[in-house]
């Protein structure tokens, strides 16, 4: 887990709205529990999975959290640890935004490497491009080619 950068799932109009605001408040959820509900990378893949199936239009917001005062890691019900933002946002703090293609799940479960299919390929597809599964790219990164 990569504790610099956290991830914000939105749909582009939220985005939109948000970009003139220059704050992200957050979702209806978000304002009804009292933070942004915010996502570590290797938890986008199961937050999309959960709340957001069959949804369209959807941005992925990569936030650098150097500068986030109110940001705390609490542990869900499910017994892992999510970063939850206590303020709203400034969107000075987003330096990428990435879109989420429709279907782009389903279809994009497979790892070029070992051809197996694995969740993890998604989520590393979304966060570095590489169309891999966890297992090649720590092999990778172990023994780069
Ligand atoms: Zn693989």
């Amino acid at each position: 887990m990569n504790f610099k950068f956290v991830y914000k799932i939105c749909t582009k109009s939220e985005w939109q709205e948000t970009k003139k605001k220059g704050l992200l408040t957050g979702s209806k959820k978000d304002l009804e529990d009292g933070y942004i509900h915010l996502s570590a990378d290797n938890q986008v893949a199961g937050t999309l999975k959960k709340f957001y199936q069959n949804q369209k239009d959807l941005i992925l917001l990569k936030i650098d959290t150097l500068k986030l005062d109110h940001l705390i890691w609490e542990q869900a019900s499910d017994g892992n640890m999510f970063p939850h933002l206590y303020s709203s946002l400034d969107i000075s703090n987003v330096i990428e935004e990435l879109e989420i293609e429709e279907e782009y799940e389903k279809t994009n479960n497979y790892c070029e490497e070992c051809k197996k299919e694995d969740e993890s390929v998604f989520q590393n597809l979304i966060l570095s491009s590489f169309k891999i599964c966890n297992s090649c790219k720590t092999a990778k990164t172990i023994f780069p080619l």
